[in-house]
């Protein structure tokens, strides 16, 4: 489903990414943890081009991108962001815009769907998300745990194959970090492949089917979370594991 080769991001010569390799199959879950800065957050915008990396190349579905110094086409951005779904720290929604009218501008817009059956998806995955009875409410008025259960039905509008969450509850004051990680966690039965950076390590390990340890700007070690989590083999995830703990 993903496949990374050899990946390299540089800000202003400053490399923040370093040969990183890594595959994700179909259905599995990867969470990428490590200490602030070690380039976990960039390399998941690198995977749907919201930061273009400076060499290597990355697979997504159907979708293979070699990077070669230059930008990539308009179109090639278009068709790898295709396959993927993003969900912020900070929920992005619009805030001119109701509930549902947020989650069905993009297959309205972007894929040019008939409404009523859009309005249909929509209701439905409003539920599983347990907001459909806020569906005509504005953004403002409800809470961040609130917003980002719709940020994540909105993602999913689109039938993305991957779902890549960038902290996805960071933002969030603690007695709302669990209604969004039950979400997370339902996609997971589901067998949504998803690619989560996250700091909540007990979520890591029961969603987890492998963790991407990273410091640096290179992947130090990865594995299911038993070995990485309770029986890493390599000083510095010991250490980070030991710092968080
Ligand atoms: P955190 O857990 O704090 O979010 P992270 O592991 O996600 O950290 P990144 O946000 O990917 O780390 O940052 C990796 C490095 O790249 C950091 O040194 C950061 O300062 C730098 N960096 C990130 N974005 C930019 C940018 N737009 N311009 C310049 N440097 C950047």
């Amino acid at each position: 489903m993903i496949n990374v080769k050899n990946l390299m991001k540089k800000f202003d010569n400053v490399k923040v990414l370093e040969s990183i390799d890594f595959s994700v199959k179909k259905g599995e879950v990867v969470c990428l943890i490590g200490p602030s800065g070690s380039g976990k957050t960039t390399l998941l915008r690198c995977l749907n081009l919201l930061e273009t990396p400076n060499g290597g190349s990355i697979m997504i579905g159907n979708k293979k991108l070699q990077l070669v110094g230059k930008p990539p086409s308009k179109k090639d951005t278009i068709e790898l962001r295709s396959y993927s779904g993003m969900v912020f720290q900070g929920f992005h929604l619009f805030p001119h815009k109701t509930v549902m009218e947020n989650i069905i501008e993009a297959p309205l817009m972007v894929k040019k769907r008939n409404k009523t059956e859009v309005i249909k998806e929509g209701e439905v995955l409003l539920q599983k998300v347990g907001m459909f009875e806020h569906r005509d409410k504005y953004p403002d008025s409800l809470s961040g745990g609130q917003q980002q259960r719709v940020a994540i039905a909105r993602a999913l509008m689109m039938k993305p194959e991957v779902m890549l969450f960038d902290e996805p509850t960071s933002a969030l004051d603690p007695q709302l970090i669990g209604e969004v990680l039950r979400v997370i966690e339902d996609l997971a039965k589901e067998g949504q492949t998803m690619v989560i950076v996250t700091h909540e390590m007990n979520f890591a390990r029961r969603v987890a089917d492998k963790v991407l340890f990273m410091d640096g700007g290179y992947i130090i070690e990865e594995g299911p979370p038993t070995q990485v989590l309770e029986n890493p083999q390599e000083d510095r995830t010991k250490q980070f594991l030991r710092m968080i703990d």
